[in-house]
């Protein structure tokens, strides 16, 4: 998780970026100072009140420990790293800071009330997609300001349960702490056979895959499954599936030991680009 790393290996991994893919040099600057906020956010969650006899008991029974509508946030923490990620990307030109502009007028006639946006966010996938719908406000930008300013206290959420979480009985696909889809994946270990994790897409925690299959339909047929390496990018590989139409990020932490899986995953907007031309989601 991100806390975990200290800043300059971070900053580190963004210069690597930049000089191997110069033309994504504006949209790497913008990420980095939002992982910074994100980085520097302090969070004051209260775990005192999880229930640990419930969550290990949905633990036994083989079921997620803490569905997403149940974790805590740190609403003033959250607030305040949403406003200041508005106001950096308002710094960009173009389309995106008359979006970002508009984002912030909401919010200062309160028509956007951003304390629901925040829980709404927790609480569901897709929720500021309702909300800017209902707001006509630019759906893709409000959805990633609202899921980047809950991940701090989601993080920290997931940190604090995490103990009770017993990765290696656990056989799905989704995440054992908060049962949401896998975001990508990553390659671990030195044994010549490297265990692969899958990390969550909502509360980052890792566990390991168990099967050679398609993470998100089960299809074992190798036939279907494919792994591809695109502008000779080894670190990062992508896996799809050719019966769901999936893909997914493989980190290969193996044979590049040090990469920030959460960061490689990040700085790749063009391996995500090139899964969806040949027709993945
Ligand atoms: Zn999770
Ligand atoms: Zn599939």
């Amino acid at each position: 998780m991100l806390k975990d790393c200290a800043w300059e290996v971070i900053a580190a991994a963004f210069d690597k970026a930049r000089a191997r893919q110069p033309d994504l040099k504006e949209m790497l600057d913008l990420y980095e100072k939002m992982v910074k906020q994100q980085h520097d956010a302090t969070v004051n969650v209260d775990h005192s009140s999880f229930d640990e006899a419930l969550l290990l008991d949905r633990s036994r029974r083989g079921e997620p420990l803490l569905p997403r509508e149940e974790f805590h946030i740190d609403l003033a923490s959250a607030g305040a790293l949403f406003r200041n990620l508005c106001r950096l990307v308002q710094d960009r030109e173009g389309s995106v800071h008359v979006a970002a502009q508009e984002i912030e007028s909401a919010l200062e006639s309160e028509a956007l009330d951003l304390r629901d946006l925040l829980r709404g966010t927790v609480a569901e996938e897709g929720y500021p997609f309702a909300v800017a719908d209902r707001l006509a406000l630019d759906p893709e930008l409000l959805n990633t300001l609202a899921v980047t300013s809950i991940r701090p206290s989601v993080q920290a959420c997931a940190k604090s349960v995490g103990t009770l979480v017993e990765n290696e009985r656990w056989l799905r696909a989704i995440c054992p702490l908060c049962g949401s889809e896998p975001k990508f994946a990553e390659l671990r270990g030195e044994d010549l056979a490297a265990s692969k994790y899958l990390h969550c897409g909502f509360c980052g925690w890792a566990w390991p895959a168990r099967r050679l299959a398609c993470h998100f339909c089960d299809n074992k047929d190798h036939n279907r499954l494919q792994t591809f390496i695109i502008e000779n990018h080894l670190q990062c590989k992508l896996e799809v599936c050719d019966v769901c139409r999936r893909y997914l990020k493989v980190v290969d932490n193996k044979e590049f030991f040090g990469l920030i899986p959460e960061i490689e995953v990040l700085i790749t907007p063009h391996l995500d680009l090139a899964a969806m031309g040949r027709g993945y989601h």
